[in-house]
């Protein structure tokens, strides 16, 4: 302190006040560092320092968001329930996969549980082959694709056409394994039938996955998109495909072949659905009639595959895991009557 008095009199003790010699401005002693830095930071009046605090916390703000955003695009992407346990069906719960809500070249829309499209019957057979109906076709193969699914019948794009199309390979590559289904009959189903996990774009896939039995092979006839008449005996993941698809046209999904357990494990999900659409006129339950002519018929907790030792991660069957996203037909979940059995059921 007292060094720094030494060096003029501007700089006079603190319990003094300063009185600034304006004839003299020159004789002003030389600023040291801090002095120097001193007016530069009064020269940020308090207004200009208060705007950078806010300015300050919504870059944080920002941050978090982006951060908290970051982490549920994780979530989104985790494996959820692969196990197919009724654990990880829960646990997976919080996030629902999104179905793309535009295609490329289409203007269609995935049709979700519970809108009606999905239960009406009957569809419409397909009378005209043309060029309209392949085109169609390649829409309707291009949504299927875009939307990471195996198959898609029509009334998964709000067109209640006896029509679908499928590849079990999923790839867009492989052309050759690409169907187009018109006016399809299942004429023969094996007694013996396997069980394994299915899924549907419908039920946004991954979210609401299940237990279903399938013929192990099947006898079909159809129409393809020309018109012409084909016969074929199907089996493995293509014939599961087709019965999947082949239910929708019935107005069945594969949430109604679902054994009791399994419809429980995914009823969180499916009551998000049901919340998503608050409209009067959602169909929860297929019309009685079709439940009658389910083939093969839906899983029972009799019917079940013996259940692992407590404990042990629950597995359904050996065998190989279905692809997801494909339109799984549906069945009769035991008749439950929860609160989303309240619902108001619409006919058609
Ligand atoms: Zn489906």
């Amino acid at each position: 302190m007292g060094g720094a008095a030494q060096q003029g009199k501007s700089l006079t003790p603190p319990d003094e006040p300063q009185i600034p010699d304006p004839k003299s401005p020159q004789q002003l002693p030389q600023p040291t560092r801090w002095s120097n830095r001193e007016p530069s930071f009064r020269h940020f009046p308090q207004t200009t320092m208060l705007p950078r605090q806010p300015f300050l916390a919504l870059l944080l703000l920002l941050m978090l968001i982006n951060l908290g955003q970051a982490l549920v695009h994780y979530q989104k992407l985790l494996p959820q329930r692969h196990g197919s346990s009724s654990q990880s069906n829960h646990h997976c719960g919080l996030y629902m996969r999104m179905n793309p809500t535009s295609f490329d070249g289409s203007n269609f829309v995935i049709t979700e549980f519970p809108r009606p499209a999905l239960r009406r019957v009957p569809n419409a057979p397909v009378e005209r082959f043309d060029k309209e109906l392949e085109s169609l076709a390649e829409e309707m193969i291009s949504v299927m694709y875009q939307a990471n699914g195996v198959g898609l019948a029509a009334p998964q794009v709000g067109l209640n056409d006896m029509m679908f199309v499928y590849n079990p390979s999923g790839d867009p590559e492989v052309k050759a394994m690409e169907r187009v289904v018109c006016n399809p009959k299942i004429v023969e189903y094996s007694t013996e039938t396997e069980v394994e996990e299915e899924a549907c774009l419908s039920f946004r896939s991954d979210d609401c996955p299940g237990s279903v039995a399938r013929s192990s092979w099947i006898q079909v006839v159809y129409q393809n998109e020309l018109g012409q008449q084909i016969r074929r005996r199907l089996k493995g993941f293509e014939a599961r495909v087709f019965q999947h698809e082949y239910d929708h046209l019935l107005g069945l999904l594969c949430w109604d072949r679902f054994p009791p357990e399994d419809r429980e494990a995914v009823k969180a999900n499916i009551d998000k659905l049901l919340g998503l659409y608050p409209e009067e006129d959602a169909v929860i339950d297929p019309h009685p009639d079709q439940l009658k002519i389910m083939q093969p018929p839906p899983l029972t907790a009799r019917r079940m595959p013996p259940l692992e030792a407590e404990g042990e991660p629950e597995k359904k069957t050996a065998a190989p895991k279905a692809k997801t996203g494909f339109g799984a037909p549906g069945g009769f979940g035991g008749g439950s009557k929860s609160k989303r059995a309240k619902k108001k059921k619409a006919k058609k």
